[in-house]
Order: C-alpha cells, then sequence, then structure tokens
C-alpha cells in the first residue's frame, strides 16, 4: 500500500538523477503512482536514458513551458498514456547564468529578466492551466522553491522569480480550489542539482546551512524534498492550498 496507489502524476523538469524531477518521480513510483515525466530541447535524449534508472521506466514527455503548441498538445501526450492526471510537478526554472545570477543583479537585462520570470514562475499557471483537462474531479498541483522571503547571496534575479513563483501559487490556489486543485509550493534547501551548480557562488548559500539547521542537511539528498511534494500530492493534504512547506531541516525558521 502506497500513498499514491492509483494515482497518475506528471512529473516535469527531470534531466539528470540529481533532478529534484527525478527523486519525485522514484518517490512516486515507490509508493504507487503511475509516472510520466518530462523535459524539453536537447536534454530529451539524456531524460530517456535517465528514465530507465527509475524503478519502472516512465513514458517521457517533450514540453518545453515557454512553447503554446506544446502546453495545447499536453493533453493529447498525457492521454496516449494514462486518461487523466491526478497531479502535476512543476520542477522547472531557469535564469542565465551569465547574465542575472552571480552577483549580476545590477546589470541583469530585461529580457533575460523576462525569460526567467516566464520560465519559473509564469509556467506555474500556464503548465496548471494546460493539465486542467485532465484533472475534472481535481487534483494537486506542487511546484519548487527556494525561499524568496529574503536576498541571497550570487541567486539575484532567480530570487525574483521565485517570489513571483510563490505569488503565482497563491493566486491559482484561489482561482483552482473552487474546482477541487490545490496549489502548493515545497521550499527546499540547497541541493547539488545541475541549476544549482549553474550559479557562481552557490557555495556562499550552501555554506553553514548543515551547522544552523536544527536537523542538519545534506544537500546531496533530494529524498526528503521529495518525499514532502509526494505527501502534498497525496490525499493526506486534502484542505491544504496557497501553502509552502520548507523542507531544508528548519534553517528558516532560525535567527542565527
Ligand atoms: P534541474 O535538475 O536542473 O531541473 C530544472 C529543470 O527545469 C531541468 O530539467 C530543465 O531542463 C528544466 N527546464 C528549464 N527550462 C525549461 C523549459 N522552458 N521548459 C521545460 N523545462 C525546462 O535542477 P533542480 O534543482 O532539480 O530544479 C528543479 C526545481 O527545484 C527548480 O524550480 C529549482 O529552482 C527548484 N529548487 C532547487 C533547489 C536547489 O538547490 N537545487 C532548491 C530549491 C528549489 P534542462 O536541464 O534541459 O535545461
Amino acid at each position: 500500500m502506497g500513498i499514491l496507489d492509483g494515482k497518475r502524476i506528471l512529473v516535469t523538469g527531470v534531466t539528470m538523477d540529481s533532478s529534484i524531477g527525478f527523486a519525485v518521480a522514484k518517490v512516486a513510483q515507490e509508493q504507487g503512482a503511475t509516472v510520466l515525466i518530462s523535459n524539453f530541447g536537447r536534454a530529451l535524449g539524456i531524460t530517456r536514458r535517465i528514465a530507465a534508472r527509475l524503478p519502472q521506466q516512465p513514458p517521457v514527455l517533450e514540453l518545453d513551458v515557454t512553447d503554446d503548441e506544446h502546453l495545447a498538445q499536453l493533453p493529447d501526450q498525457v492521454r496516449e498514456h494514462v486518461d487523466g492526471l491526478d497531479g502535476v510537478v512543476h520542477s522547472i526554472a531557469y535564469g542565465n547564468p551569465e547574465t542575472l545570477l552571480g552577483g549580476k543583479f545590477m546589470t541583469g537585462p530585461w529580457p533575460d529578466v523576462a525569460q526567467a520570470v516566464q520560465v519559473s514562475a509564469y509556467s506555474l499557471a500556464s503548465l496548471s492551466k494546460a493539465c486542467l483537462p485532465l484533472m475534472p474531479s481535481g487534483g494537486s498541483v506542487v511546484g519548487l522553491t527556494f525561499d524568496a522571503t529574503v536576498a541571497w547571496p550570487a541567486y539575484d534575479w532567480m530570487g525574483v522569480a521565485k517570489a513571483a513563483l510563490e505569488s503565482c501559487s497563491r493566486y491559482l490556489a484561489r482561482d483552482l480550489g473552487p474546482q477541487g486543485v490545490r496549489v502548493n509550493l515545497v521550499s527546499a534547501g540547497p541541493l547539488k542539482t545541475l541549476a544549482a551548480k549553474a550559479i557562481d557562488g552557490f557555495e556562499a548559500i550552501e555554506e553553514n546551512w548543515s551547522a544552523r539547521s536544527p536537523l542538519g542537511w545534506d544537500e546531496n539528498d533530494q529524498e526528503p524534498t521529495a518525499k514532502a511534494v509526494v505527501a502534498l500530492l497525496s490525499d493526506f493534504f486534502p484542505a491544504t492550498t496557497g501553502e509552502i512547506v520548507h523542507v531544508d531541516g528548519g534553517y528558516h525558521a532560525m535567527g542565527a
């Protein structure tokens, strides 16, 4: 018996086995879900190879969240494998590391900022909208954030995009709640994934995280974050929406 028995879940943003999305797909399968994964562009081939490392090889869909055609075709793509969805995981972010991150806040150009906000925040709304016809009896949308209530070293415009994502999740919770769709985020501590490694100076955030967290923190362990995502996808949070659950060893609650 798993907490996702019988559930059909789409997990976006799976590139490597270090991706948070990969860990979510793994735990979701272990908990009984039928999982579909997606990625886009050049990395799709890598995703197909990585998919074989999951307990059951899932279908791999092509989805660039900035491509209106991909979004329009998503319901048909999904229906080739399952007859609907019970949950969707948004595990997607992008900000140009050359122009926006690693101390480039004061010089970040608007077209790149616009791209970061579109891919990392607006896409939570466009993905949810695209998946809505697949969830006629309601469902659960879960995204990933990095605490946007404060300014971090190096995170720069991605921090602004995450603030937009956090706000977006609350508005989606408001508008999709009447249709039985819950929208929540998991705010994870720093994890060594491709996205994190691309940020010059991200080590400054990682430094002291474990020492300051009452529970400690392993930046190579995606499983605690994945388990929280899976819990939010399950029926164990039936009255929770617009929420941000911290999975960070307790770091956010400490003053020093
Ligand atoms: P990751 O493995 O690099 O995952 C990010 C994913 O976003 C990649 O699969 C990437 O694809 C995909 N993506 C980028 N642009 C896209 C687009 N236009 N359409 C569809 N997919 C697109 O890194 P991750 O750390 O697991 O990131 C997953 C989520 O967790 C992100 O929202 C991230 O901000 C968040 N998060 C990460 C940390 C951390 O410390 N790592 C902490 C808190 C929250 P490509 O690889 O092909 O570009």
